[in-house]
């Protein structure tokens, strides 16, 4: 350790650091910190389909957040998953959040997210019950660009906690598409088509499979990937996202 890289790690330890979001004084020096404050003003989905987890503003007790009400599956998507949970909204403090850890290299905060994700875990979702957990995919021109998969970084956290195995390299990427968010929901599904292959479709023989991505948008995606792995021979696909884009009906 050079002199400077010395002095600035015992500096590092003894001077507070501030939130990333609020700038506010922190008890503890670590990279890319959020104060609990903030963490707890995070938007939150407590509303949503059971079925594709599209969130409400509240929760209607006439008709319960049933799919009927969603309006999703009413369109000519198919979703091919079965069920699909987002932790919170992809609004404000959140969006900020997740930006900084994906395109601003703080993998450091791939941890807390997921730490974040599991404290608010829906009690009728159980990531614990699946056979393994299931990244969606970056191509490697992208990780390459981006250094890290976010999804694998969120997903290794939850893997951990409910000890099931990952499962990382049996689904992959092939094309390397224009990146969805620029896109519109038709064009989603057209760019995405094709995308996803799997390698050993014999592992996926009768498996049930959690698939976590970093946002869930118009389902396009993680749509695309569950119909690879049914297709491939598992049993039941469920997608799990740290957030949601759309505005709650
Ligand atoms: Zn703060
Ligand atoms: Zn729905």
């Amino acid at each position: 350790m050079s002199g400077f890289a010395y002095i600035s790690f015992w500096l590092n330890l003894l001077i507070p650091g501030r939130c990333l979001l609020c700038d506010g004084q922190l008890s503890y020096q670590k990279p890319h910190q959020v104060c609990s404050k903030c963490w707890a003003q995070l938007p939150l989905i407590r509303y949503y389909c059971f079925d594709c987890g599209r969130p409400f503003s509240s929760f209607n007790n006439q008709s319960g957040p049933a799919s009927h009400n969603c309006g999703n599956h009413k369109a000519e998507i198919k979703l091919y998953f079965r069920r699909a949970r987002s932790i919170g909204l992809y609004q404000g403090d959140l969006k900020k959040l997740i930006r900084l850890f994906k395109y601003h290299k703080k993998s450091s905060l791939g941890s807390q997210l997921a730490g974040w994700m599991i404290q608010h875990m829906p009690k009728e979702f159980n990531p614990a019950n699946f056979d393994y957990i299931l990244p969606v995919p970056l191509h490697i021109k992208r990780l390459r660009k981006r250094e890290f998969n976010q999804s694998l970084l969120l997903a290794k956290s939850i893997a951990r906690y409910y000890q099931r195995p990952l499962m990382i390299s049996n689904l992959y990427r092939r094309h390397y598409q224009q990146a969805q968010a620029q896109l519109k929901q038709r064009q989603r599904r057209l760019n995405i088509k094709g995308a996803f292959l799997v390698r050993q479709p014999d592992k996926l023989h009768r498996k049930s499979i959690l698939l976590i991505d970093d946002v869930y948008t118009t389902g396009a995606t993680v749509g695309e990937c569950a119909k690879v792995l049914l297709r491939a021979g598992a049993e039941r696909v469920e997608v799990l996202t740290l957030a949601r884009t759309e505005e709650p009906v």
